[in-house]
């Protein structure tokens, strides 16, 4: 499906009423692997967004007038296209994304799949409220509408998944989108473009404009036509997107950055415990906004969880994305990389001890992929809690192992810091788990398990790791205005 039109590179073109449209200039886009520009992406600005909006308030009436079945059955063949295609784009995601393809063909795609699914079939199934006040002769009632033209921004970390969790459940809900992909995995939202004119969807209903965030991102965010934005990236972006939309007044969700604590008691099944946090720090390059990346572990076991914890750490191999024994291939760019190495000089700089990764392991890349972005996963512990490397997201393989005394100080210390976006706790103590799970801040807390996901439930984090919550009813709510109707007979 891919087309290269010009020689060496893909050249990609922005989506806007149904038609591919090429842009003017373009942005360099790097195969992490190599380090080598391979794709140019359209560099949209002012002009291209306005295109966009227009095009959806067009298809707006149409597609809000279709019932929620007949917009099912086309993000259902939606579904079934990317189905289809799954290889296609779980190579393509692993080539912009520097992911393994392992992990885009069992997870990215599958679960882009799955969204489209997941959204066709829950936007059938919502209900609204009624009341009867009988002394003043008045019925009430709510109406749920859509609100018009959606602008959504993804990061980079799971391009095409993020994007069709939200792409999904506006389109279901009646609204018809402009989207915008992060400028550094734009390739498989230009792929599924031309699905969607395969599956049947509507010119209009959903645009995709590709370019970067202080640009194409800036003029969708402050376009006076756009009354809704779902963002996923960084708090500091977000932060951004708040100020430029609040002279709009406009319905945000944030989904943002997070420093997740795994909490460990030491009745915990070790062995489960350890195998899964090994993946929940490190799996996608620890580039997943739910990986844990602080990890306390109760004193009593603390020596013996270290050892065995770094043991499997360096049992994650990292390497070439194609290769299936890999268990994590590039991070995505340069700079990416610079600063998720620096936190590790930074710790190594206030006395950490760097277990494994970084400065410790070396890497064994063919000789092609000696400029890639790649980094082995790195255990890092004896850091004091007031540390960058403990405070800030890092957003790599990197994650840090400290002790804790009490139920109160491992709480203290999983709440201490800025974000709160997911938890793990582990321990067999049915009361422990659900008092301390209670007393986390975090939106998502898993115990023992992690990434379990049922999309029903909210999604979203607390502190400066979101605003509001996506996921089943959650993402209807967020995508539809409620008018409470009173009747009087
Ligand atoms: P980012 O904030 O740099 O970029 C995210 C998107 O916003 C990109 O499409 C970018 O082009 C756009 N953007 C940048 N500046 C903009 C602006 N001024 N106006 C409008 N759009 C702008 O984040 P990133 O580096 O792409 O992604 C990594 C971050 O995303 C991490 O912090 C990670 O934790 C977070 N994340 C959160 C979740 C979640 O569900 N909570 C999921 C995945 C990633």
């Amino acid at each position: 499906m891919l087309n290269h039109s010009e020689e060496r590179y893909l050249v990609l073109e922005n989506y806007i009423g149904g038609k591919f449209i090429p842009c003017r200039s373009h942005i360099d886009s790097f195969d992490p692997s190599t380090g080598e520009v391979y794709c140019k992406v359209p560099d949209s600005g002012k002009e291209e967004v306005e295109a966009a909006v227009a095009a959806a308030k067009e298809a707006f009436p149409g597609w809000s007038a279709r019932s929620p079945e007949q917009r099912a059955q086309i993000l259902n063949k939606l579904a079934d296209l990317i189905e289809a295609h799954l290889e296609e784009f779980a190579q393509a995601e692993s080539r912009d994304q520097g992911k393994t393809v392992t992990f885009a063909r069992t997870v990215d795609i599958p679960r882009t799949a799955y969204n489209f699914r997941f959204f066709a079939s829950s936007v059938l199934h919502h209900t609204t409220d009624c009341s009867q006040m009988d002394h003043m002769g008045c019925l009430n009632y709510t109406i749920r509408c859509p609100v018009g033209v959606a602008g959504l921004i993804s990061p980079w970390n799971l391009p095409l998944y993020l994007l069709s969790w939200k792409i999904a459940p506006a389109i279901a809900a009646g609204n018809t989108v402009v989207a915008k992909p992060s400028e550094m995995t734009s390739v498989t939202a230009w792929m599924m473009c031309k699905l969607m004119q395969q599956a049947g969807v509507p010119p209009g209903v959903v645009n995709i404009i590709f370019g970067t965030g202080p640009q194409a991102g800036d003029a969708l965010v402050g376009h006076p036509e756009v009354p809704l934005i779902s963002f996923t990236g960084s708090t500091a972006t977000a932060q951004r997107i708040t100020e430029r939309t609040a002279p709009y007044c406009k319905k945000l969700s944030l989904e943002l950055g997070g420093k997740n604590p795994a909490i460990i008691f030491a009745d915990a099944d070790l062995d489960q415990c350890i195998e899964t946090t090994v993946r929940s720090s490190f799996s996608n390059q620890g580039e997943i906004c739910l990986c844990t990346s602080r990890i306390y572990v109760e004193r009593s076991i603390y020596s013996k969880f270290l050892e065995r914890f770094v043991a499997a750490a360096k049992k994650w191999k990292t390497g070439l994305p194609s290769d299936p024994s890999n268990n994590n291939g590039a991070l995505i760019s340069k700079e990416h990389l610079e600063k998720v190495r620096s936190f590790v000089a930074l710790a190594k700089s206030e006395g950490g001890i760097i277990h494994c990764g970084e400065g410790v392991d070396q890497l064994d890349l063919p000789e092609r992929n000696r400029n890639g972005y790649f980094m082995p996963p790195t255990v890092i512990s004896g850091l004091s809690d007031n540390s960058r490397v403990i405070q800030e997201e890092i957003f790599g393989p990197v994650t840090c192992v400290s002790p804790f005394d009490t139920e109160d100080e491992a709480v203290s210390k999983g709440n201490g810091v800025r974000y709160g976006l997911a938890a793990t706790v582990w321990s067999r103590d049915v009361g422990k788990v659900h008092r301390v799970a209670k007393r986390l801040q975090a939106g998502l807390v898993w115990t023992n398990c992690w990434l379990v996901r049922d999309l029903n439930l909210p999604f979203g984090g607390m502190k400066n790791s979101g605003v509001g919550r996506e996921g089943g009813k959650d993402s209807y709510h967020f995508f539809t205005e409620v008018k409470s109707i009173t009747i009087k007979h």
